[in-house]
């Protein structure tokens, strides 16, 4: 999978691509992420990438003929000459755009090429939008002062979901948000067999030696290696911390009959 983003600071990705997964996932060929300054698509002394906006206004806009130009020499046509199965999207990040999330995330595992277009200033001009984007994303509800570190969010977030990358090909799904209707296989006391948070909910907390830190002990229940046991415990404490930090998850998740006992029994009023 190829991430090409282009960018008027390069620089602020020195660092963010070379560690971990993500340096891992390059040098094993799996992604490749090529940084393109869009001054360089710039003709002038002064190299300008914006200008002021049209109708008055604070700020600066990203200029258009930049960027389009970077398109091109991308091989990026506009929307309206692209094949609709190309294989590549063009994301504006924007802090208008619909939401990232591991759903999205997930989607854009099948194409072969992700572009990212990273605004400044007050933005892009939209006829940039317009033209060669096929979605515009944002990371959140608050705004930054450029795209790079939303690009950075997406490329980690996508990468670590193409197949291979993380070394058990299924850890992408049992990890926090993993697919909601996903189906759920348990045990023979209904108890989910996955160990992470398949079905829509939050991971349950993790823990390592030593046991006893700063006066608290490790749960019990993780060092008995009672496996069903540590099952059902891994469980409600999904069930625990999704109803505390994210109630909403549980509206579409997917939920066992023993999960809605438990919920019933932590006061999840749903069911
Ligand atoms: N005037 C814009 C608005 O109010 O929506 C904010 C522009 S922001 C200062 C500059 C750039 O940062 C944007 O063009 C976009 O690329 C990026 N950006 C800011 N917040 C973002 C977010 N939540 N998600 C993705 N990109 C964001």
């Amino acid at each position: 999978m190829r991430f090409d983003i282009v960018t008027i600071f390069p620089g602020l990705f020195s660092g963010i691509f070379e560690h971990g997964i993500v340096r891992r996932a390059q040098a094993e060929g799996r992604v490749t992420v090529n940084l393109y300054d869009l001054r360089a698509f710039t003709h002038d002394r002064h190299r300008t990438v914006d200008d002021r906006p049209f109708g008055g206004g604070e700020g600066m806009v990203l200029k258009p003929e930049p960027l389009a130009e970077a398109m091109e020499s991308l091989g990026i046509a506009p929307c309206a000459r692209r094949a609709p199965e190309d294989g590549t999207r063009v994301i504006l990040l924007s802090a208008q755009g619909i939401p990232f999330s591991q759903s999205v995330a997930r989607q854009l595992t099948a194409v072969d090429r992700v572009v990212l277009l990273c605004g400044r200033y007050e933005g892009v001009d939209e006829r940039i939008n317009q033209l060669y984007c096929d979605m515009e994303l944002s990371i959140g509800d608050y705004v930054l002062s450029g795209g790079e570190l939303a690009a950075a969010v997406v490329v980690d977030a996508v990468m670590r979901l193409v197949p291979g990358v993380l070394g058990n090909e299924a850890s992408g799904e049992f990890e926090s948000f993993g697919v909601p209707d996903a189906e759920i296989a348990t045990d023979e006391a209904g108890v989910p067999r996955s160990q992470h948070g398949a079905g829509g909910l939050l991971d349950y907390p993790h823990y390592t030696r030593p046991v006893e830190f700063g006066g608290v002990a490790a749960p019990p229940v993780l060092l008995n290696g009672d496996h069903s046991a540590i099952r059902r415990w891994r469980r409600e404490q999904q069930l625990r911390k999704t109803m505390a930090n994210r109630p909403d998850l549980l509206e579409r998740a997917a939920l066992t009959d023993e999960d809605k006992r438990i919920l019933d029994s932590i006061g999840w009023k749903k069911y």
